[in-house]
């Protein structure tokens, strides 16, 4: 059996590209579709009808997690590492634990503006991983190199989405799997590189500069507000910083509006209870409202334990952080995308189809600007701004 009946219908195939790294013909291959997202296509000419690809795809097979789950709220009782990650900085946590275990560590990294799947084995190259970037990211390739370690002995530690992780399960042989351990973000959709390169251009040509780099999730004191971004320019010769905040950003901007997510990201078979991973990594949105013992201005952490070896490795961990154990029906009351997947918003195929037909800045002009309301608000003062938003929680 083979995949055609998912790589052929764009709202089915996430992308993930491990059936392009279990062809033993090497005759499938990624291509970017007219929506801008990458697919696999078959050679069929080359095809013998072996159906690996149909055995390692995340949306045909899928293992399930053994042992009792645990949610838990947390974040790095380190202020750097805390701020160096998207919500509370867990998974750097993880990380360096990992490294100091003789782990290797692979996660998305940006390559210029480029994000791809890498493997980092000392703390330096673990700086490349930090943060979620709001990409699909490229993990073509990465399967295979992650077999070839756990097979040459070494361990690894994997962290990517719910589908990457299922992909990456489905392509190991089990007795491989023994020294890895797997996270997966709470994810509520990717948008594609060319999406993502394109807005990089709209900025270049604004700033008549090269973008070297793109930070999501920046956490400073102008923007305690957890959706900051930067990145940086030339201007007469020197290097400069801009910061804004999503609103300012209209790519930012159509990401938390899930308008320019891959298809299938809205019919995710992964938004459920059931994880794939050792242990679920996300954002613990309105922790205010419950009894938590540390503060919540630099974001928090919803860590959900899967399986045994989660649990023994977050206990391991847990004299890091600021940690509390709450009852796992609070993470799906206060997290919708854990268990749910995007809806997806009317107008986001037309702005699709806009995108690739007028270009990238026509269609933000007509969908992404930043709104009126939002345009107000910043221009309050930073002390009003943060009474209006304690009032509204
Ligand atoms: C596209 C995307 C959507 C998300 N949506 C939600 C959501 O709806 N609700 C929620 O609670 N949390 C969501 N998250 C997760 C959240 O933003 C944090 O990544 C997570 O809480 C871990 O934070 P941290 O501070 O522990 O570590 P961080 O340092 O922020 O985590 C970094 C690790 O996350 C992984 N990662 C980052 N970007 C990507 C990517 N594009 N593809 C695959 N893996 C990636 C990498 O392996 C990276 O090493 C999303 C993340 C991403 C990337």
């Amino acid at each position: 059996m083979r995949i055609d009946n998912i790589v052929d219908l764009p709202n089915k195939c996430t992308g993930c590209m491990a059936c392009v790294d279990n062809c033993p013909k090497e005759c499938i291959h990624p291509v970017v579709g007219e929506d801008g997202f990458v697919y696999s296509r078959i050679d069929n000419s080359a095809c013998v009808d072996c159906g690996k690809c149909y055995d390692v795809c995340p949306i045909e097979k899928r293992k399930k997690h053994s042992g009792e789950q645990y949610l838990y709220a947390a974040y790095s009782k380190d202020a750097k590492e805390r701020n160096g990650g998207s919500s509370g900085g867990i998974f750097e946590v993880l990380a360096r634990h990992f490294i100091n275990q003789g782990y290797c560590i692979c996660g998305a990294a940006f390559d210029g503006t480029e994000l791809k799947h890498c493997i980092a084995k000392n703390n330096d190259g673990l700086k490349t991983l930090l943060k979620s970037k709001y990409v699909q990211s490229d993990t073509k390739g990465i399967y295979k190199k992650i077999r070839e370690l756990l097979t040459s002995g070494e361990k690894v530690f994997f962290c990517g989405t719910p589908c990457q992780v299922s992909a990456l399960i489905n392509f190991l042989p089990e007795k491989l799997t023994e020294n890895l351990f797997t996270a997966d973000i709470i994810c509520h959709g990717v948008p594609s590189q060319k999406t993502f390169n394109m807005y990089i251009e709209t900025l270049e040509e604004k700033h008549k500069s090269r973008i070297s780099d793109f930070t999501f999730r920046v956490k400073d004191n102008k923007y305690k507000h957890a959706h900051g971004y930067s990145y940086n320019v030339e201007k007469k010769g020197k290097k400069c910083t801009v910061n804004g905040i999503y609103t300012k950003s209209s790519y930012y901007n159509a990401f938390k509006d899930y308008t320019i997510f891959r298809d299938s990201c809205y019919q995710c078979h992964y938004a459920t209870l059931n994880r794939v991973s050792d242990i679920t990594l996300g954002d613990f949105w309105g922790i205010e409202k419950y009894d938590f013992c540390g503060n919540t201005d630099k974001g928090v952490s919803m860590v959900i334990t899967n399986t045994d070896r989660g649990k023994e490795v977050y206990q391991l961990i847990e004299k890091m952080l600021i940690s509390k154990e709450f009852p796992l029906e609070y993470g799906v009351k206060s997290n919708y995308c854990l268990t749910n997947s995007t809806k997806k918003p009317v107008n986001r195929d037309k702005i699709i189809r806009g995108i690739s037909e007028e270009g990238y800045e026509n269609t933000a002009k007509k969908y992404f600007s930043e709104s009126i309301k939002y345009r107000i608000y910043w221009l309050i003062p930073p002390m009003a701004r943060n009474l209006i938003r304690k009032l509204r929680r």
